[in-house]
């Protein structure tokens, strides 16, 4: 189970791989972007030169992409390269029909196959400190669940294929939702003119506590590191987020349900993304 490749080495992908590779995985990475393989230089991955080449002869053939089709694209060419006992993993964001999709193709070539997106942002990539959430069968869970323990601290087996997807759908609903309630409950901070370092003590051990505030308080210099001390460089950019609350949308409506919240926070990043803010981290919703 130690020969792999890495599809994707943006800003989670560059950090995934390079965690493996570092913890004795034979890791060759692939990605379109000139920027991205130069990077990887500086680390243990070995870049393929031919997408063939990432595929051929691995254990497990990662995807970490910006999108359902460039995950689909992708798995749907690397089939023809990979061994019969392969497993494709993809940990992108991406829509759970694509993923279902990709599951029931795998299925009917008895290609192995799971989805298992993440949480804890390029800080957690970085650190090893994913949390892994995963749709499939748990015997395939298993056989990868070392790769999870590098890249990751914690890895849940939500249920069968897809379910990965749609419960990291719901968490990242409810992420843009409490950033943007920061945002707001900051900009009444500063109308009351409060030292915002006391604003972080208090909040982060009162009931407002959360996340976005604890672990990515968005005000430079105060707080954990976070991307409000980079120029909110991503991070998670805020195109992204937006791509996941629309996924949610969809989810929503295929299940007649209307989602008021997710809505409202849809049509503060869609502004964001028409100012041109779409590539930075998605905290720089607090100053909309
Ligand atoms: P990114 O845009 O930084 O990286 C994606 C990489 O994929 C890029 O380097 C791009 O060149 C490459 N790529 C695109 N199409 C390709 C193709 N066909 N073949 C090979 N490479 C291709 O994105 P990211 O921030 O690393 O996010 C990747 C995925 O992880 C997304 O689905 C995102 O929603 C999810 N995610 C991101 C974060 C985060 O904090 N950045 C957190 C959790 C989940």
């Amino acid at each position: 189970m130690n020969k792999i490749g890495f599809i994707g080495l943006g800003n989670m992908g560059f950090f995934m791989s390079k965690n493996l590779a570092e913890n004795g995985f034979l890791v060759d990475g692939f990605d379109l972007s000139e920027n991205a393989l130069e990077k990887m230089k500086k680390t243990k991955v070995d870049i393929s030169k031919t997408f063939e080449n990432v595929c051929k002869n691995k254990n497990v053939i990662i995807t970490m992409l910006p999108n359902g089709n460039a995950v689909k694209s992708v798995w749907n060419d690397a089939i023809k390269f990979i061994n019969n006992d392969t497993i494709m993993l993809d940990c992108s964001t991406i829509d759970i029909n694509i993923t279902q999709d990709l599951h029931k193709i795998c299925k009917n070539k008895s290609i192995k196959s799971i989805d298992a997106p993440v949480s804890g942002g390029t800080m957690g990539a970085q650190k090893g400190t994913l949390t892994f959430i995963v749709g499939g069968s748990k015997k395939i869970y298993e056989e990868v669940k070392p790769l999870f323990d590098v890249m990751g601290q914690k890895s849940i087996l939500c249920g069968e294929g897809g379910s990965g997807q749609a419960t990291k759908l719901c968490n990242n609903l409810l992420l843009a939702v409490t950033m943007s309630g920061l945002g707001e409950s900051l900009k009444l901070a500063n109308s009351f003119h409060l030292n915002l370092e006391k604003f972080f003590e208090v909040i982060s051990t009162s009931t407002g506590s959360c996340w976005a505030l604890n672990n990515y308080f968005p005000v430079k210099n105060i707080g954990p590191i976070s991307p409000a001390d980079n120029e909110f460089k991503p991070g998670f950019s805020s195109k992204l987020m937006l791509k996941d609350l629309k996924l949610a949308k969809k989810g929503a409506e295929e299940n007649n349900l209307k989602l008021d919240l997710n809505n409202y926070v849809i049509s503060k990043y869609e502004k964001l993304i028409e100012n041109k803010k779409g590539e930075f981290d998605f905290s720089i919703i607090i100053k909309n």
